[in-house]
């Protein structure tokens, strides 16, 4: 591949909206024959509302969303985003808020320890999760239900769901027309995986991983002689961008994606993958 050759693909790629960073990045998208998406933010939109709230035990709704809401109201999550929305104006204060990466949020409300999250974050916190919680869990089907709970009670649950990008399906077919094979990974439980891996035509489905694990689940396809690509954009998503032959990061991305990538996708449309791929194909097929 001459070196000018190379330079005119990234600029070709650009213009498509695909910010390739360097020749040798449009080489590994060239090679690649596994695409890994992530789910909340990649293939669906990550702009989540909330469908429906339960609480547990003599708790009341109301309350339950507006624990949440105070804690949530420090988060960047985009389920975060959907239960402030949804608890309305005039939150209590949030002290000692902390981030649970992949899983959850949690902060003193009123001075009250409040967990927001997966059934597995209050399991690890050591907080039961009563049979009446885990029944409502299963019953969500495509909706991603999260527990509240509060002063180390399962009080509540909040389901929310999430739209698929109107372009997710044809792009994830010209991925499939072009020979590749799609994962979807995801931090998000079975249920609302497998619904939008339905939705978009993604056979197989990797869900329930935590931030760790994502790297695990990439390093486990290389393992297996993959050439594998990782399409993601939150913060969680950095270091399973930077363990991938190539990583991709979608408009919107925060910065750690960002970085962590070769590929910076500034459309905000899945069609930009297949475009990359066809365009390094092209690239370096005329080259060679
Ligand atoms: P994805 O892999 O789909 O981008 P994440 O890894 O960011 O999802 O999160 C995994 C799961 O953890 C979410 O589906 C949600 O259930 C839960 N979660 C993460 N952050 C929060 C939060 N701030 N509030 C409530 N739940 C959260
Ligand atoms: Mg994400």
């Amino acid at each position: 591949a001459t070196p000018t050759a190379l330079m005119v693909g990234v600029a070709r790629a650009a213009q498509l909206g695909v910010l390739v960073k360097g020749p040798e990045a449009l080489e590994a998208t060239r090679s690649v024959d596994t695409v890994v998406l992530d789910k909340t933010g990649t293939v669906t939109a990550g702009r989540m509302s909330v469908v429906a709230t339960a609480a547990f035990g003599d708790a009341d709704e109301r309350e339950v969303l507006r624990w949440a809401g105070a804690v949530e109201a420090a988060s960047e999550h985009p389920v975060a985003a959907a239960v402030v929305s949804a608890a309305g104006a005039g939150l209590p204060a949030v002290t000692g808020f902390e981030a649970l990466v992949g899983a959850g949020a949690r902060g003193e409300v009123d001075g009250v320890p409040v967990v927001v999250g997966t059934a597995g974050l209050m399991a690890g916190l050591g907080i039961t999760v009563p049979p009446e919680a885990r029944r409502w869990l299963a019953g969500l089907g495509a909706a991603t239900g999260v527990l509240v709970a509060r002063a180390g009670a399962v009080v509540g649950g909040i389901a929310v769901r999430d739209t698929v990008r109107p372009s997710a399906a044809d792009a994830v077919a010209r991925l499939h027309a072009l020979g590749l094979r799609t994962v979807l990974l995801t931090g998000d439980g079975p249920g609302a995986a497998r619904a939008v891996a339905d939705e978009v035509g993604i056979t197989e489905v990797v869900a329930g991983v935590r931030p760790a694990d994502k790297v695990a689940a990439v390093e486990a396809l290389r393992a297996a002689g993959h050439r594998v690509a990782m399409v993601g954009d939150g913060v969680n998503d950095g270091p399973a961008l930077a363990a991938a032959d190539l990583g991709m990061a979608v408009a919107r991305g925060s910065d750690v994606a960002a970085h962590a990538a070769d590929v910076i996708l500034v459309r905000e449309d899945l069609h930009a993958v297949p475009d990359a791929v066809e365009l390094a194909n092209r690239t370096l097929d005329t080259i060679r």
